[in-house]
């Protein structure tokens, strides 16, 4: 059995033990009791590892809140419009109504429709919008740069992230 670890021992060298039945009974009870006690260092170690993933996850959740603020600031901060080429400042951010859209724009297909995106290439908000078929032979046949951003009836979706 090994239980007491006894039996290797040669019985009688270092005194007998003598037990009553009641006393090896309640031994064996506390044996089974130890047996079938869970874990406490696996308990620990799996308290450890749910509150590391809780945490993980809280702190995902805190990232992604981060990021979404910072591209909504960025793109607040925007006004989409560029200092057109050859200018003094070519290519920097211009104010409101000066300089160039600094747009791009292309047509996606989906099933019965097509919606066609302008992105603004410096802090990349995204408008969505149903082109007319004119428009959409316009951006087809021109490319994509420039264009600026539709009229809110049109827009399907616009914003960051999209
Ligand atoms: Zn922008």
């Amino acid at each position: 059995m090994g239980i007491f670890g006894e039996e290797n021992k040669p019985a009688a060298s270092e005194g007998a033990v003598t037990l009553t039945k009641a006393d090896l009974q309640t031994l064996l009870e506390a044996a089974v009791r130890a047996a079938k006690a869970p874990n406490a260092l696996e308990q620990r170690e799996l308290e450890r590892q749910l509150e590391q993933d809780r945490r993980r996850s809280l702190a995902q959740v805190e990232f992604e809140k981060a990021e979404e603020l910072a591209a909504r600031r960025r793109s607040h901060g925007c006004t989409h419009r560029r200092h057109p080429l050859g200018s003094r400042y070519a290519g920097m951010s211009a104010p409101k109504g000066e300089g160039e859209w600094c747009t791009g724009r292309q047509i996606v297909g989906r099933i019965g429709e097509q919606i066609a995106t302008l992105i603004c290439m410096r802090c990349s908000y995204v408008w969505q919008f149903k082109p007319t078929n004119a428009e959409r032979e316009y951006i087809e046949s021109n490319g994509l740069l420039g264009f600026a951003p539709p009229p809110e009836e049109t827009l399907v979706a616009q914003g960051v992230n999209l």
